[in-house]
């Protein structure tokens, strides 16, 4: 079952419930343990600030809504969450940010990074989450010392991509796109993702985003139910959406397609499936993921980065062993003190060497 699959085929195995589901969840299971092995990452995520220049219709901190808190954590805030991580054992932190591409935004991303390098080396790797940047940015930050980018399609089908977001020139597809490559060309292992159970989207479409995956070769993947905010523009349209426990069910799924496509990738089993399932990351990693990434931002600054409605707060600190023992009941070592390069990436590397 490992491999190539046809549109019409990821339509059908994406609505398999029951036991069918758990017989394709425990492949890509099985898959991951073959390929790339049972161990889980760990990358401590810090959202840097709820900030954000765009508006895209989904997220609950976009530009347009005026019934948040702002913040931008301090420098030493920063610091201390990075110091946590590295004391953790976690092989990486993942900096993520409301879009800004202000010239003071990418200096202080680069000296921020400029930091983590020179007090961590190696020990700690450097992703970020910082939406679409020039070119130059997007190496400066490379050159800089970060090694990984997240930066998800939200929708591979245009004409989704176009419902889901204001009409302008900040929202483009192509632009998107275009940053998706220009990531690839500098080096980074690139991430890239969709939401699961958005207002318009079919199976087909569904099919389509993991066609489009494989078709760009990613390194990285982090995906995960599509949750509504009532503060969005998108709110508007949630009759239309499939039930909680559908947009589950369709998530694992995709996970676990995504693991049998493309057996060496990092998937990430998202927080937002632990926002509708306490379990759901574990159900995650049971599916074929291989990293999670414990929020480690400042818990006073948490509550307003609310991208959606019943975020998960509590992450770091004494519930950390109920994490830990959570990931080992579903059958996964943890992986401390490594830093967890896609293996995709890596082969490729050597391929071209
Ligand atoms: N601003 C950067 C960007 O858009 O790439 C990084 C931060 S953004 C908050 C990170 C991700 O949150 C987005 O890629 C999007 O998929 C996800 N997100 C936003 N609103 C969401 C919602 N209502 N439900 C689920 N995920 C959401
Ligand atoms: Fe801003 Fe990212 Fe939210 Fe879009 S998804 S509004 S770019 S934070």
């Amino acid at each position: 079952m490992i491999g190539i699959f046809d549109k019409e085929e990821l339509k059908y195995l994406l609505q398999l419930r029951g036991a069918e589901q758990q017989s394709l969840l425990e492949r890509a299971r099985i898959t991951r343990d073959k390929t790339v092995g049972n161990s889980c990452y760990l990358r401590g995520l810090i959202e840097l600030s709820n900030y954000c220049c765009k508006d895209c219709l989904y997220c609950g901190i976009r530009k347009g809504n005026k019934n948040i808190t702002r913040y931008d954590l301090s420098d030493q805030e920063v610091f201390s969450a990075v110091q946590y991580a590295f004391d953790n054992g976690y092989g990486s932190v993942v900096i993520q940010s409301g879009e800004n591409t202000s010239a003071s935004f990418i200096r202080r991303i680069t000296s921020l990074i400029d930091h983590i390098r020179k007090n961590y080396g190696n020990n700690l790797q450097i992703t970020l989450s910082l939406g679409e940047q020039s070119e130059d940015t997007y190496q400066r930050w490379f050159d800089a010392g970060a090694s990984r980018y997240l930066l998800r399609i939200e929708s591979s089908v245009p004409s989704l991509y176009k419902q889901i977001h204001p009409q302008d020139r900040l929202h483009q597809y192509s632009c998107r796109i275009s940053a998706l490559q220009n990531l690839k060309r500098i080096g980074y292992q690139v991430g890239t993702g969709v939401m699961i159970g958005l207002p318009f989207q079919t199976t087909e479409i569904l099919a389509e985003d993991l066609l489009f995956m494989q078709r760009l070769d990613i390194d990285m993947c982090g995906m995960g139910p599509y949750l509504e905010h009532r503060e969005t523009p998108l709110y508007e349209y949630r009759s239309l959406i499939p039930s909680l426990s559908e947009r589950f069910s369709l998530s694992l799924n995709m996970i676990a397609l995504l693991r049998l496509m493309m057996p060496s990738i990092n998937i990430a089993a998202t927080t937002a499936l632990q926002a509708i399932d306490k379990e759901g990351r574990e159900k995650g990693l049971k599916a074929g993921a291989n990293v999670i990434m414990p929020n480690i931002t400042p818990v006073h600054s948490r509550e307003s980065y609310q991208l959606y409605e019943n975020k998960p707060l509590s992450e770091a600190g004494n519930s950390n062993l109920g994490l830990y023992q959570r990931i080992e009941q579903a059958g996964c070592r943890i992986a401390f003190n490594e830093a967890g390069t896609s293996a995709h990436f890596l082969n490729k590397k050597s391929h071209n060497s």
